[in-house]
């Protein structure tokens, strides 16, 4: 089942430059490191399609890889064409949320510490 919430309205750096960011039409946005992005390429050149497991090993991709373009993908999915010349991965917009959720949860919560109620 496809989330129109995911649906991105506005894909483009964010203030830095360093990040891309993607503002999804529930208004939320989720950013990312392009190098993380790359790092999670779903294809099968990148992750094995049988066992799941990551082929892709980190040190093959340079450290200032970025995106030299963004196709959309019908309506469910984006396209990166990867500086390093890499350009197979399809990245579920569920996909990407999803990959900004655990992100969020993995960092520290400056607003947490109140306790529970
Ligand atoms: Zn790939």
């Amino acid at each position: 089942m496809k989330d129109p919430r995911f649906q991105p309205e506005q894909i483009g750096p964010n203030e830095d430059g360093t990040r891309l960011r993607i503002v999804g039409a529930d208004g939320e946005f989720s950013e990312y490191e392009p190098r993380d992005l790359r790092l999670r390429c779903p294809c099968a050149g990148c992750v094995d399609e049988m066992t799941g497991r990551r082929i892709l090993v980190p040190d093959m991709v340079p450290e200032g890889i970025h995106p030299t373009a963004i196709h959309y993908v019908g309506r469910y999915a984006l396209q990166f064409m990867w500086s390093d010349g890499h350009s197979t991965g399809i990245y579920p917009y569920e996909f990407l949320r999803r990959i900004w959720d655990e992100g969020l949860e993995d960092a520290p919560d400056p607003s947490a510490g109140g306790g529970p109620g």
